[in-house]
């Protein structure tokens, strides 16, 4: 009788891993395809996702889009602001608004 207890404790907890693998829901698995885009996911959390997505299509869209947004914010720059304030570019174009503005603020009405 103890002995076969011993041999379910064994049996327990690979059983409860190979579980944890097999029954991840989309929310977790969702949760660790934004992680290790982070580079900040368990191995054993990574295999649960693939596994996943292999049985459950919208988390393989999810994967995809999450792919892309990551990839549009690492190619997305963002240009420093010029020192002392404007760019030269950006001095004429208001120059020349504010020049077309008078041009047509002289015009006679009618
Ligand atoms: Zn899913």
């Amino acid at each position: 009788m103890k002995k076969t207890k011993r041999m379910g404790d064994w049996l327990r907890q690979p059983l409860r891993r190979l579980w944890r693998l097999l029954a991840m829901r989309c929310a977790h698995a969702t949760q660790v395809m934004s992680d290790e885009l982070d580079g900040a996911s368990t191995a054993e959390d990574r295999l649960a996702a693939r596994l996943h997505e292999a049985v459950c299509p919208g988390c393989r869209r999810v994967r995809v889009q999450l792919q892309g947004i990551d990839r549009w914010l690492r190619n997305a720059t963002v240009k420093p602001p010029e020192p002392g304030g404007l760019s030269e570019d950006a001095r004429r174009r208001i120059r020349r608004l504010l020049r077309d503005q008078q041009a047509t603020s002289d015009k006679p009405e009618g």
